[in-house]
């Protein structure tokens, strides 16, 4: 019998599916660009930075909110969420709608996480 895994596990499995299916989408040649100060570095060294932060579950996992970062603008300068949400609007991203979204009654079931992972698994794969 297949055993049900726990809503904080599937949380983190997505968090690392949905992390490298990031990193993927803005490489080229395994070179990623950090979002916030343009320094070039490996798939591997680079992190998903969020700009609204992780803690918020409705944007957690939304392809607008979040984009490659180094580890110091994402640990060290706490995501420069500044610098990051000029950029986010120099892409004609709707910061405010964003904003808003943080907001909104957000319940995420294991079939959520489910069919999250199994979809950017798969995405991530295309962009290999
Ligand atoms: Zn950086």
């Amino acid at each position: 019998m297949k055993k049900l895994k726990t809503l904080s596990k599937l949380k983190k499995e997505l968090d690392s599916v949905f992390s490298l299916f990031i990193r993927h989408k803005y490489a080229k040649d395994g070179i990623v660009h950090c979002y916030t100060c343009s320094v070039s570095k490996p798939i591997k060294q680079i992190q998903n930075g969020h700009w609204i932060p992780r803690n918020n579950l409705a944007t957690r996992f939304s392809e607008e909110n979040c984009r490659p970062q180094c580890v110091g603008c994402n640990m060290f300068n706490k995501g420069r969420p500044d610098v990051f949400a000029v950029n986010l609007l120099k892409e004609g991203i709707d910061i405010i709608k964003l904003q808003q979204t943080k907001y909104a009654v957000f319940k995420i079931d294991a079939i959520w996480y489910e069919q999250k992972i199994t979809e950017y698994k798969q995405r991530t794969e295309e962009l290999r």
